[in-house]
């Protein structure tokens, strides 16, 4: 072993989910099956690429103000990021700095633990129930700050306000992070309670309900004291994250709530009657809050299952972890996606 070997920061990183370049029915990696809003691609065509000689505006401020007005908020108590994984990893390496450990569910989102790691941030899981369900109480103990996703991924179960609060309450000496990249499919966010408890961050991005994951725009909503702090790590990392183009799409996206909303109820509709075929087909599953299943069958191996739909062309997720390796996550697609999907999982379970 060369000597600088031992010097050198080593991590298992985050395994994203495939990207095939050839077609496919995509329902592994919960993007949305429908076009950003149409100003967006309008907003494309018309870009002026002289501008792309400048820097772009570190503040981000005209993203920062449209996001502000749509919730209501004022834009000191919004920081954006390239996507909500920035976002994130930004709040791990800005709040988490306690010798006490992080807590966050045992099945959760596989990237808390890549950062904890990464930045040498000690954690603890907690485990969720035998329904997959978030233990309260067991946020109650001492520690170094929470995160937690809700809904939560993979298993797609939202929490309600309530829950969630409980949670926030019982830790007001620490960051509690509520990441929120499925909200939009669910319910009630926990943006209303940041006026009340100085010590939450929410956590929300463009790459679910605004059909935007290629754009890579993610944000937080907070008081303006945790968001300068965030600002302060941001600028002391890179002050340009966001690119000019996701500036001038971002902002676009965020001004169509009437596109927005017909895509969350579209999504919403299929889900449901997604939830009916697999029922149907014998599937058994959390009850989803989100944009994708998680689906388990008692007869039929999950792996065995995830490659048969592969080697048709349907790409949806499998991790084969621990408590979850008979369980395939299955991203809501078009109607017609999910159709070609259920026409193939009817003849595979019928031989
Ligand atoms: N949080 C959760 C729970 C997610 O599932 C994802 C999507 N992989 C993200 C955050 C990150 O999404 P993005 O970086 O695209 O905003």
């Amino acid at each position: 072993m060369k000597a600088f070997e031992k010097n050198i920061r080593k991590v298992e990183p985050y395994v994203p989910g495939e990207q095939p370049q050839q077609k496919v029915i995509k329902l592994n990696t919960n993007e949305n099956p429908y076009p950003p809003a149409p100003g967006v691609s309008k907003a494309l065509q018309s870009m002026d690429t002289d501008r792309l000689r400048l820097y772009p505006d570190p503040t981000a401020g005209v993203l920062v103000k449209e996001l502000a007005d749509f919730y209501h908020v004022n834009p000191d108590q919004v920081f954006v990021g390239v996507g909500s994984d920035d976002v994130l990893s930004m709040c791990f390496l800005t709040f988490f700095n306690s010798e006490k450990p992080i807590l966050f569910p045992d099945i959760t989102y596989s990237f808390y633990k890549v950062w904890a790691d990464l930045y040498r941030i000690p954690y603890e899981c907690q485990k969720l129930d035998e329904n997959f369900r978030l233990v309260k109480e067991d946020y109650y103990k001492e520690n170094g700050g929470v995160i937690f996703p809700n809904p939560n991924a993979p298993t797609a179960l939202y929490e309600e306000l309530d829950v969630v609060e409980d949670i926030i309450a019982h830790n007001r000496d620490v960051i509690v992070i509520v990441d929120e990249a499925y909200v939009d499919f669910a319910g009630r966010s926990a943006m209303e309670l940041v006026d009340r408890y100085d010590n939450l961050i929410v956590v929300q991005t463009f790459s679910k309900a605004r059909s935007m994951a290629g754009m890579r725009i993610g944000y937080a909503i907070s008081n303006p004291a945790l968001i300068r702090y965030l600002n302060d790590a941001k600028y002391s990392f890179n002050s340009y994250t966001m690119n000019q183009t996701s500036l001038v799409c971002g902002t676009e996206a965020v001004r169509d709530k009437e596109y927005f909303e017909e895509c969350i109820r579209k999504i919403i509709h299929t889900r449901e009657w997604a939830k009916e075929e697999l029922r149907k087909l014998g599937f058994e599953f959390p009850d989803s809050r989100t944009n994708f299943i998680f689906a388990t069958h008692p007869d039929y191996d999950a792996k065995e299952l995830f490659e048969a739909l592969k080697a048709e062309g349907i790409y949806v997720r499998y991790w084969g972890s621990e408590r979850i390796e008979q369980y395939l996550r299955i991203t809501i697609g078009t109607e017609e996606e999910m159709k070609t999907m259920f026409v193939f999982l009817k003849d595979y379970m019928r031989k």
